[in-house]
């Protein structure tokens, strides 16, 4: 899956957990932003996807050792960031929003051929039965939708909210 399409996923998961959480913007802006980024994580372990580009050491490293798509896309990992985070004393809500970004960046990985090593450090690869190739016609119309669902949300959002200011 293309960064773009992680990425689309990572803000409509962000979006959903926002207004499930808070109804202050600001929060939601930050909870949106947290899961985005963390959509993009697992993905360091390519020197050249948009997170690799710019920790080039870190992501030759994870490659090198690990090989692509094993530890950082993985329940281990997912673990791991959320006992790390909590050891840096970062809210819980912020904790989530990390784990479901990864989560949501694992889920879409799962859809193409190759799969991920979710039971990492086991080698077996996890693919769903449907899957497709990165970069192709069902990659772009899925990060298509993802942004239209985004859109959807924040309009029924806003409309709910506009009605029962004026009510
Ligand atoms: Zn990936």
């Amino acid at each position: 899956m293309t960064g773009k399409t992680h990425l689309a996923f990572g803000i409509l998961v962000g979006t959903g957990y926002a207004l499930k959480t808070t109804s202050d913007v600001g929060t939601s802006a930050v909870i949106i932003a947290t899961t985005a980024l963390f959509s993009l994580v697992p993905d360091i372990c390519h020197a050249g996807s948009k997170i690799g580009r710019h920790m080039k050491l870190l992501s030759k490293l994870i490659s090198f050792f690990f090989g692509h798509r094993t530890l950082t896309h993985s329940f281990f990992f997912m673990a791991l960031v959320a006992v790390l985070l909590t050891m840096l004393n970062i809210d819980f809500t912020y904790i989530v929003c990390a784990i479901i970004g990864i989560a949501s960046h694992i889920l879409l990985d799962m859809l193409t051929p190759r799969g991920v090593a979710l039971f990492f450090p086991l080698d077996f690869k996890v693919t769903s039965p449907i899957n497709f190739k990165t970069g192709g016609i069902m990659d772009l119309s899925l990060a298509t939708t993802f942004s239209l669902l985004t859109a959807y949300l924040i309009y029924v959002e806003m409309f709910h909210r506009t009605m029962s200011w004026i009510n």
